[in-house]
């Protein structure tokens, strides 16, 4: 049994607050069943990691992003604990080591245009013969994707499945669509 649920209460959201501020923790306050004062998010992921649980979600396997919008913790695996999220780090990081933005370059060359990112995902575990669930093959992937993005290789197509934030300025895709810039 749990002694240390923490939870999250939200503070009053300014109009004018800060999208990237509040989507990284801030406006809320952090407390623990055990008493131990907590306020804000810096001292709740240390309690978290002292006691156990994913100092991304504080152990509670999903996150509220917004107010209103949850989604499952990724950092754990939806499941809250420490243990998890230790080895989804390194999982990660045995990923960044294996699927280069070089691999993911080639790979993405030969899929029909626009491409999802799990097409990307699959063509990439395909080429290094990864089953299913070994590495965090998706999230590498969206980061390069997102990183030839920025530097101008591709465009993201496909319209937001979702608008959040006050002015829904925030946006959220689940497996978007890219397409090349082709420079003649
Ligand atoms: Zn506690
Ligand atoms: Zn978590």
């Amino acid at each position: 049994m749990n002694e240390h649920p923490i939870s999250v209460d939200w503070d009053e959201i300014p109009e004018d607050a800060d999208d990237r501020a509040l989507l990284d923790g801030a406006h809320r306050t952090y407390r623990c069943a055990c008493g131990i004062p907590l306020g804000e998010r810096v001292k709740a992921e240390l309690h978290a990691m002292e006691t156990d649980q994913c100092s991304t979600c504080f152990g509670r396997a999903s996150r509220e992003v917004l107010p209103g919008f949850t989604e499952a913790c990724r950092a754990c695996a939806g499941t809250g604990r420490r243990g998890a999220q230790l080895m989804w780090e390194t999982a990660y990081g045995e990923a960044e080591q294996v699927i280069t933005v070089g691999l993911v370059r080639q790979v993405t060359r030969r899929l029909p245009e626009p491409f999802a990112l799990s097409q990307a995902a699959d063509a990439v575990r395909g080429m290094l013969g990864l089953p299913a669930g070994r590495l965090p093959v998706g999230p590498r992937v969206r980061d390069l994707l997102l990183r030839l993005e920025q530097e101008g290789e591709l465009v993201m197509v496909s319209a937001p499945d979702e608008l959040l934030g006050n002015d829904g300025s925030m946006v959220l895709y689940r497996d978007p669509l890219w397409r090349r810039i082709t420079t003649t």
